[in-house]
């Protein structure tokens, strides 16, 4: 059996380890004599299944007490919604526009209340981080609900290395793409969220955090908000208002024990950080290829680089797949290559993709394209 060197964004690369125990389990869960596939909801077994995920994900990222764990579905896209219906109880939220899921998540906020926009990137197709100063100082006058932040931007391939200063007003991060690569302060922020399908999971999952406080009230939009998406309802229900994705919250707990077990976030974004350091290195040195990011907003999760010619990054591409390496292709908002180096990524698969692009630049000029 041969498996790919996959850098995917997401669904993406799962660990082997994590596979091979959902495999060796699928007919019969824990001598239930049924897969977790077939299992109710409301059993005994599959509660433990849901309630080991949560345990070891508190320890895993040292969550307060006081902070709520959620396991919901309709991806981040859907808390996009979420977060303004949950939150907005004033009207009035901030975005930082830093790529086009914040800007989605901006628009979406649009539609319920007040959504300014206090920083953004746009205006060089968000190859960095926006400067944070006007964040600090907007939070500062106390009247926005939240403000919003997307801190790993998949498709540019940009990352906050540190917050805005918010004060009192709740950080609400969309921590997507970067969810599990490094430890978090969960205590700098109000809510986050995270489609699963990157670091910790399968698609068909979103692990939301949130402080207790914020959903105390019930939603601030309480008129409209569907009853499912209602934060306060989804965490004294413990996930299951309805049913779940049962085999997604499987997955995701076998995953979070795997980070556990192989030395947890710190040891994780060491490598995760020795992985973008290579590849970055990498870009820095050759002639050919060069990252798309300005450097101090470069991403150590998705890594986005060019050539100066589309024929020859489509030409890279290829040449890329004929050596089992897949998913590089860069999302069609900055064209080129993106290598997403999440936390089931290996060294060896990110050497492989550096030897290939060595290969390919020094066969360069004998290529006829
Ligand atoms: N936010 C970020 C940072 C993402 O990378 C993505 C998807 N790649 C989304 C939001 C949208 O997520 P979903 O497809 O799970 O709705």
């Amino acid at each position: 059996m041969a498996r790919v060197h996959n850098f995917s964004a997401g669904p993406a690369a799962l660990p082997e380890r994590v596979l091979r125990e959902a495999q060796s389990e699928l007919l019969d869960f824990a001598g239930s004599g049924m897969s977790v596939l077939e299992m109710s909801h409301r059993s005994p077994v599959y509660q433990a299944v849901i309630d080991e995920a949560e345990a070891t994900l508190r320890r895993l990222l040292a969550i307060p007490s006081n902070y709520r764990v959620l396991f919901l579905q309709g991806g981040a896209t859907l808390q996009f919604a979420g977060v303004p219906l949950n939150l907005m109880r004033r009207g009035h939220a901030g975005y930082v526009v830093s790529g086009n899921f914040s800007k989605l998540a901006w628009k979406e906020g649009c539609k319920y209340g007040q959504a300014e926009i206090l920083a953004s990137s746009e205006d060089t197709n968000f190859d960095r981080i926006p400067d944070l100063t006007p964040v600090k100082e907007r939070a500062a006058a106390g009247d926005l609900d939240y403000v919003h932040i997307c801190q790993n931007n998949t498709i540019f391939g940009t990352q906050f290395h540190e917050l805005p200063d918010c004060g009192s007003t709740p950080l609400v991060a969309d921590v997507s793409s970067c969810f599990l690569s490094m430890p978090l302060d969960i205590e700098r922020y109000g809510l986050i969220y995270a489609g699963a399908q990157k670091n910790a999971g399968p698609s068909g999952v979103t692990v939301a955090i949130v402080h207790e406080d914020l959903i105390e009230g019930g939603p601030a939009r309480a008129d409209i908000c569907p009853t499912y998406m209602g934060y306060k309802l989804q965490a004294s229900k413990g996930s299951m208002y309805n049913t779940p994705n049962t085999f997604g919250i499987y997955l995701c707990g076998k995953v979070f024990r795997w980070i556990e077990e192989t030395d947890g976030l710190v040891a994780m974004a060491q490598r995760n950080r020795a992985k973008a350091e290579l590849l970055y290195h990498t870009l820095d040195e050759s002639e050919l290829f060069h990252g798309t990011a300005q450097r101090d907003s470069r991403s150590i999760c998705n890594v986005t680089f060019r050539t100066n010619d589309a024929d020859l990054d489509a030409a890279f591409i290829s040449f890329a797949r004929e050596r089992g390496i897949e998913g590089v292709k860069g999302h069609r908002l900055v064209g080129g290559m993106r290598a997403s180096i999440y936390n089931a990524v290996t060294m060896d698969s990110v050497g492989a993709l550096v030897t290939c692009m060595k290969e390919f630049e020094r066969e360069l000029p004998s290529r006829s394209i």
